[in-house]
């Protein structure tokens, strides 16, 4: 059904993006081929792949006319930062990477960005500080680009005060797999111009179009913050405080939860000590506002409802650089747990029945006599719960254990994934845990965009 890459493909792919951004030498394509996704559930990239970098959207759109009219896979490439093997190029064909449109200019008046796609997030940051605003996300990785961000919606752990990547894109350009150009929304609040095509795209990791530009809400600075380091005796103790402080009113920037297993062991992989002595369980909260007196009004507040919801002693972190420190601790657990860890799980559920999730995770890891290791944000009903490498099991095992999560978390009212999408990994929980009339509907819509089936194949269905 595919064709191959062959000497006049890469002649053709040449003309249209020059000859230096196209790249099949085997050495230099291994950067482009795997993603951040654990290796025991990683799929095994397809080498037979060319890499081309296109710098503008008339680019983009000509090597997707050529791939439509050759039937050769594409496979969008952003910052390899996802989870779930949603870059990786399972055929032979074109890895599609937008790193050389990575422009970010910043509308202070509209209080707008307008950044292409292969900026990454640590762009978007620098270039709305530069002006005096705020891009008030932090969904994940600062090398994710932003149009990896946009494709799978990313969270991350502010999403309990400001929402999630959609929520703050107002507009894209976009390329179908046929190389026909999308404009969509733009510097805008309201636009109900029919069908929101743009909604449908963002999230769609990849499968639909090619993300070339974005227009992004940014906001006003918020110039001072506290980090409060809040330690339970208890898993349960620490998630039964988060809808206590969510009802407040207090709307911090973020809730996260960690354990002092996992995040002692990042700390000290980067020669740092996690601050509190006491406590098995600790919630970070990031309160974050304009003006500094409210500020400490809302951390005494706080600081009230995690002692009566029996906490140990907090730690306020008033400075910049201590606070800085207990994020870097906290953003590096991943990349600590990663070598011994099977699978990075995302389920979300209602965030008052975050508490009820892990309850029920802790009795499964109990009767698999396994540690499942948490992290996450908690805020947000969204937990990372993680399957570890255990001596004697196999695939079959590990599925097992992954799929009880799931329906404990479907039966509480969550979904399967809330950040890091579908992609290679969960394709087929996709199928098992949703209704047919859904995955009907997706296969369609799959098809009406993308009718030679070029633009990211294998990915969220089978
Ligand atoms: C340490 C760490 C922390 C993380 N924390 C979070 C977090 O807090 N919240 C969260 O949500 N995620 C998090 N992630 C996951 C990851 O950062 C996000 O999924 C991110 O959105 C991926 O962006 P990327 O540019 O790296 O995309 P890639 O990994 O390159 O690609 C991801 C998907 O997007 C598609 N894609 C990429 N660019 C485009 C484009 N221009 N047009 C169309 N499709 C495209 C790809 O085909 C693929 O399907 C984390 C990852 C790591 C390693």
């Amino acid at each position: 059904m595919y064709s191959s890459i062959d000497k006049a493909i890469i002649e053709e792919l040449s003309s249209i993006v020059g000859e230096d951004y196209v790249i099949f030498d085997t050495n230099r394509i291994e950067a482009y081929l795997l993603d951040e996704t654990p290796p025991p559930i990683r799929p095994e990239p397809c080498r037979s792949v060319v890499v081309v970098k296109p710098a503008s959207i008339e680019e983009v759109s000509s090597v997707l006319r050529l791939a439509y009219r050759s039937r050769i896979p594409v496979f969008p490439r952003g910052g390899g930062t996802g989870l779930v093997g949603g870059c990786i190029p399972t055929r032979s064909g074109i890895i599609l990477c937008l790193e050389r449109m990575n422009r970010v200019s910043v509308d202070v008046d509209n209080m707008m960005a307008e950044v292409e796609a292969g900026a990454t997030l640590r762009d978007l940051i620098e270039a709305a500080d530069r002006n005096g605003l705020f891009f008030p996300p932090h969904p994940g990785d600062e090398s994710a680009q932003v149009g990896g961000l946009i494709a799978c919606n990313a969270g991350g752990a502010r999403a309990v005060r400001t929402g999630v990547m959609r929520n703050y894109v107002r507009g894209i350009e976009a390329v179908l797999p046929t190389g026909d150009v999308l404009k969509l929304g733009g510097k805008l609040i309201k636009d109900n111009t029919g069908y929101d095509l743009m909604q449908l795209i963002i999230g769609s990791e990849g499968t639909l179009a090619v993300i070339t530009k974005a227009f992004i809400r940014l906001y006003p600075r918020l110039p001072f913050s506290l980090t409060i380091i809040v330690p339970f005796d208890s898993r349960s103790a620490a998630l039964k405080t988060v809808p206590r402080i969510l009802k407040s009113g207090i709307m911090p920037l973020a809730i996260e939860y960690v354990e002092r297993m996992p995040i002692e062991f990042s700390a000290s992989r980067l020669g740092l000590e996690w601050p509190c002595k006491e406590g098995e369980a600790f919630l970070i909260v990031i309160l974050a506002e304009q003006d500094e007196d409210y500020l400490y009004r809302l951390c005494e507040n706080l600081l009230d409802i995690c002692v009566e919801s029996g906490s140990l002693e907090p730690l306020v972190a008033e400075r910049r650089d201590e606070q800085d420190r207990i994020l870097k601790i906290r953003s590096e657990i991943y990349t600590a747990l990663k070598p011994s860890m099977v699978d990075i799980l995302d389920v979300t559920v209602p965030p008052a029945s975050i508490g009820l999730l892990m309850d029920e995770v802790d009795e499964i890891a109990k009767s698999y006599n396994t540690y499942l290791p948490a992290y996450g944000h908690a805020g947000d009903g969204n937990i990372h719960i993680h399957i570890m490498r255990e001596d004697g099991w196999d695939k079959a095992m590990y599925d097992e254990v992954r799929d009880r999560i799931y329906s404990v978390a479907l039966e509480l009212g969550g979904v399967i994934t809330g950040e890091h999408g579908i992609g290679f990994v969960r394709r087929y929980s996709l199928l098992r845990f949703s209704h047919p009339a859904y995955i009907d509907l997706i296969r369609r819509i799959k098809q009406v965009f993308d009718p030679n089936n070029i633009l990211n194949p294998d990915k969220l269905l089978p």
